[in-house]
């Protein structure tokens, strides 16, 4: 354990015990950890590793950066802004702004609460106030987003601004009201695709007056939905091109890596980068917690458990309550929002029980009014603990908390900002504790924290040439205006949609003629086919069986493997069995009930090289990336205990999936493993284990979840020869995954390796090689061979030239 003060931050004298640190010893006190009286003397304790509190660093406060109101700010939108308080914009938002207003495109990507609003209303507003007829478009990945946008911005009371919204929820008197007299219209990408854009001919007076689109929270445009949008917004300026529109851009972001790099990829045209935060930040001391492994359990083949991070978060949420700090748990499942408060609530029950009262759950799927109440009692202090899921996440105000419990790494560096950021006020500093989950990235992050704390390295991915995702979209733009060369060559990338387009002309699904590429149907519109926000296999309807009433859907990648015949199914905590999977119809029909018993599914996989894009080989080690076709199928599932006990061995008789994606692998010479010490017998599970450690890191590097990567590993691949670990992305065509773990393949396996070896169990754990995904029920798994079959590939980088990262891979190796 050591305690420090953040490392960019360096130089800022003995560490001071603010509150932050008062409230970190009461939650290590109420552990009960060795190590808690020496951090109560203040002393710093290098290398001990019995207690569960892996590093505290205690960051101090930011002081605000202010700027001068650009001039062309008009007196009347500035007064409203003095009205709110405010009385100078902070350095990020004047820059910000100042570079919209010369119809620059431009992201800001800076911290939570840093007030990025401000970056886009003013240039917004200055327009509309010199140009009576100006219009803008909001678009943001949520309504709920949007709709508090819309509040704010009402809130400042101008006249003439016209806001309206445009989502699912809008009346149809209200819509027809925003096409004709909105002057702000606030929507997402999923109405621009569906209702928008189909009808421009009925926006066009609107489209022909765009001045600027802002695309809020941008950096959740990533994957196959990312590139989704990134065509959207490219048809988008296409059609305000043909009405004489060239709107101007802004582009708001969590900090994420090369935020410029980023937003070109989404909108296709160049963007500025504004990353520089004059926001100020209280003061906070962020801890990292690992749960202690507990030696009286056992999990999938005898692996260590460690306490779950729910109950550990339940834990000290009573504890600081107790000490009557505000709390905020943020716990990552339903299920878990709904359990966490009890336990917190029966631990207060037991020493205080009016304190037990004064702590509640929140969760999605709450009214309005009882999500503002909930709110309004944690801010106002009648609640002093709330436990919630991530859906307070986006767009709700509270701030000034005194603690927030992270249980669990939500994902992504900006998510975990966003989370810490509800906790300090001006002159207080609070305390944010992220309690690691048994999985491989949280292992990671707790044991460095320079990967939250330092530079960002998290990157955004998508890939508008993806032909999966470049046909569906070339057919609604052909269907709003007929394709021309032009078009193909500037908007839509050149030979990639060409291809595509010469495919869908061979299909008669788009017509050829001298003037460009047609649509032949003047009645159908393509885009209510087009689901932006699906992997492109389809998706399955879980279905009631007795009632029909339709429970949600499941990706048509993973209905197999989570809704097959037989499988227990949970939705909103609420249990099901699934009778039947019709994969043809897209249905699944289930019924109510615990069966006491849950489902792991059991599947083959194959994967063949198609293609190969990049190679670099070192002789005993061979690193490539480029197009692989995965053949995979689910033969069987398991019934089990609640205590993991196998009760039955299900046969499943279910057709192949084939997956024609991206891939990143690495091939291994096989006498250089048995010199390694990996005897023959241990290499398929030396491989397997590697495999699941790095797609649990993959997240590090490129924003994603485990869900959209799969991978492989075989002791003997036809094509290579030789033993071979694939990752590949989880989607038709690739989501540009494979591709950024190719590009930073050192530091990558560097991190995978470092979880590893700091992962505290002797022969592997979900915290390090065990995926809960594992087609093969985790077996074999060799945690020892994984690191050494690491050390092979981390060489064999290391002398292949010199774009490999020295710095990365000595803190991986430091680590060991
Ligand atoms: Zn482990
Ligand atoms: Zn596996």
């Amino acid at each position: 354990m050591t305690v420090g003060v953040g490392c960019e931050r360096a130089g800022g004298g003995p560490v001071r015990a603010g509150r932050g640190e008062l409230l970190l010893r009461r939650v290590l006190a109420g552990s009960g950890a060795p190590a808690a009286e020496r951090l109560a003397a203040g002393a710093p304790d290098e290398g001990d590793s019995a207690g569960p509190l892996r590093h505290a660093v205690r960051l101090p406060a930011r002081e605000e950066r202010t700027a001068a109101w650009p001039d062309w700010v008009p007196p009347r939108v500035r007064a409203a802004w003095e009205r709110e308080g405010v009385h100078a914009p902070w350095s990020h938002q004047a820059e910000a702004a100042e570079l919209a207003w010369s119809a620059q495109d431009v992201v800001v990507a800076t911290g939570t609460a840093s007030g990025k609003s401000m970056a886009y209303q003013l240039p917004v507003l200055a327009r509309f106030d010199r140009d009576p007829r100006a219009t803008a478009l909001y678009l943001s990945p949520t309504k709920a987003l949007a709709a508090d946008q819309l509040r704010a911005l009402e809130a400042l009371d101008l006249p003439d601004v016209r806001p309206a919204p445009f989502d699912g929820d809008t009346p149809t008197d209200a819509r027809d009201w925003a096409r004709r007299h909105g002057r702000w219209v606030f929507s997402n990408p999923d109405m621009l695709h569906r209702a928008l854009l189909p009808r421009h001919g009925q926006w066009a007076t609107f489209l022909r007056r765009l001045q600027f689109v802002v695309v809020d929270e941008c950096h959740t445009y990533r994957g196959v939905f990312g590139s989704h949008v990134a065509l959207l917004l490219r048809r988008l300026l296409r059609v305000c091109a043909r009405y004489g529109s060239r709107p101007t851009l802004v582009l708001a972001s969590a900090t994420v890596a090369e935020p410029a790099a980023f937003a070109r990829r989404l909108t296709g045209r160049d963007v500025a980068a504004v990353t520089e935060d004059g926001s100020p930040a209280a003061g906070r001391t962020i801890a990292l917690w690992e749960p202690p492994l507990l030696p009286e359990l056992t999990g999938e083949n005898g692996a260590p458990v460690r306490r779950p991070a729910g109950t550990e978060a339940a834990r000290m949420l009573a504890d600081l309550v107790l000490e009557g700090a505000r709390t905020l748990a943020f716990v990552r499942s339903r299920r878990a929002a709904d359990g966490g408060p009890p336990g917190a609530q029966r631990l207060l029950a037991d020493v205080d029980p009016a304190l037990a009262e004064r702590v509640a759950a929140y969760r999605g799927g709450y009214l309005p009014e009882e999500r503002r109440a909930l709110e309004a009692g944690l801010v106002g202090g009648a609640l002093l603990g709330v436990a919630t899921t991530n859906a307070l996440e986006l767009g709700v105000d509270i701030a000034g908390l005194d603690a927030v419990v992270v249980a669990g790494f939500p994902g992504t560096r900006a998510s975990f900002w966003q989370q810490s950021g509800r906790a300090g006020r001006a002159r207080d500093e609070a305390l944010v504790v992220l309690v690691a989950r048994d999985d491989p990235m949280d292992t990671y992050l707790v044991h460095h924290p320079d990967a939250l704390l330092g530079a960002p390295v998290e990157g955004c991915v998508l890939d508008p040439a993806n032909p999966y995702v470049l046909g569906p979209q070339l057919v609604c733009a052909a269907a709003e205006l007929p394709l021309r060369e032009d078009d193909v060559d500037e908007v839509f990338g050149g030979a990639a949609a060409a291809a595509v387009l010469d495919e869908l002309v061979d299909d008669g699904v788009l017509r050829r003629r001298p003037t460009g590429w047609y649509w032949p149907s003047t009645r159908e519109r393509p885009a209510g086919s087009v689901d932006i926000r699906g992997s492109g296999l389809g998706q399955v309807a879980v279905v009631e069986a007795a009632t029909g009433r339709m429970l949600g859907t499941v990706d048509g990648a993973s209905a197999p493997a989570t809704v097959h015949s037989g499988a227990v199914y949970l939705h909103r905590g609420e249990t099901y069995v699934v009778e039947q999977l019709d994969l043809e119809a897209g249905v699944a029909a289930v019924t109510t009930g615990d069966p006491g018993f849950r489902t792991d599914a059991r599947s083959t996989a194959d994967v063949e090289v198609a293609r190969v894009l990049a190679q670099r080989d070192q002789g005993r080690v061979r690193v490539s990336y480029g197009d692989v076709t995965v053949t995979s199928r689910v033969v069987e599932y398991l019934r089990r205990a609640p205590d993991g006990t196998v009760l039955a061995t299900v046969p499943l008789d279910l057709p192949e999936q084939v997956l024609r994606t991206r891939g990143v692998w690495y091939d291994l010479d096989e006498e250089a493993l048995v010199a390694a010490g990996i005897t023959p017998a241990r290499i398929p599970g030396a491989l397997h284990a590697a495999e699941h450690a790095a797609i649990g890191l993959l997240p590090l590097f490129a924003i994603c979840d485990r869900w959209d990567v799969g991978g492989m590993s075989t002791a003997l691949h036809p094509q290579t020869g030789r033993p071979t670990v694939f990752v590949h992305d989880g989607h038709p065509g690739g989501a540009g995954f494979a591709e950024r773990g190719h590009a930073v393949l050192d530091r990558w396996l560097a991190a995978t390796r470092a979880a590893i070896v700091d992962c505290t169990c002797r022969t592997g754990c979900p915290s390090c090689v065990q995926s809960p995904k594992c087609g093969n029920g985790n077996a074999p798994l060799d945690k020892a061979g994984a690191v050494r079959v690491l050390d092979m590939v981390l060489e064999a980088l290391a002398g292949a030239g010199p774009d490999t990262c020295g710095g990365a891979r000595t803190q991986g190796r430091a680590a060991g």
